[in-house]
């Protein structure tokens, strides 16, 4: 393929605005704030099953305590009943004013017991409540840093597609300016090798792959007409001559 030194010099334009795309679709990619998000994400998750959990062990305690209660008032009813009738002197045999006595004295410590599983029940209400209050603090705090970092990545996204689209404008002044069959080759180069489809000859090597040509090579170099399209046997991307070439 034949080009002039003119055209063929543009497609190191195109290839460093190309160059400029490829760094900015990475940097979209790779943005920070993705893996913040979902780091954000995982601690959510996290922080809402904390809050399941407390508020489940709640409503059992509240179950639980309900029902100690029930068994305390259970028991002190009996309690005044029996002590009621102790003190209406209704019971005079001795072996039924014992049992009597004997059966408050039971029931007072039943009651006793049960005062203390309510107690009991009442701290571990309180733990599980201060648990609760952390994760929705959690959850708030949570909820306000996806707020920040999402600002944060559609600002960064906004200007990665600022620049984008000053690129790809620039780049297809460049590609306006390089002729048909040239640029068709660039581009499928391009696609085939990736990144970029020429690079410039300097000083004996080529900086599409960072390969020093050989002396047969540069000598085959030499004696080509300025307007033929060479490739780099290496990479086979189009080699652009400039005065740096050492040629
Ligand atoms: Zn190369």
């Amino acid at each position: 393929m034949k080009a002039s030194p003119e055209a063929q010099l543009r497609l190191l334009e195109l290839a460093d605005l190309d160059t400029e795309l490829g760094r900015l679709a990475h940097r979209r990619r790779a943005l920070p704030e993705t893996a913040e998000l979902e780091q954000l994400t995982a601690r959510a998750a996290q922080v809402r099953d904390e809050m399941t959990r407390a508020e489940t062990e709640l409503s059992d305690l509240d179950r639980e305590q309900g029902r100690a209660e029930r068994d305390v008032e259970q028991v002190r009813v009996r309690i005044d009943k029996d002590q009621q009738r102790l003190n209406a002197g209704k019971v005079s045999n001795a072996r039924e004013l014992e049992s009597l006595q004997s059966e408050i004295t039971s029931l007072r410590r039943r009651q006793a017991d049960l005062e203390e599983v309510v107690l009991d029940l009442m701290e571990r209400r309180e733990s599980a409540q201060s648990r609760r209050d952390a994760s929705t603090a959690g959850t708030e705090a949570v909820a306000a840093e996806e707020t920040e970092v999402t600002a944060r990545r559609d600002a960064a996204v906004a200007e990665i597609a600022e620049q984008e689209s000053k690129a790809a404008s620039a780049r297809a002044t460049v590609a306006a300016g390089v002729p048909d069959d040239l640029l068709a080759l660039y581009d499928r180069v391009r696609a085939q090798v990736g990144g970029v489809g020429a690079a410039m000859l300097r000083r004996g090597k080529c900086e599409g792959c960072n390969v020093s040509l050989s002396t047969v090579e540069l000598n085959e170099i030499r004696a080509a007409a300025p307007d033929e399209v060479i490739r780099h046997d290496e990479c086979r991307r189009i080699l652009i001559r400039t005065a740096e070439s050492g040629l």
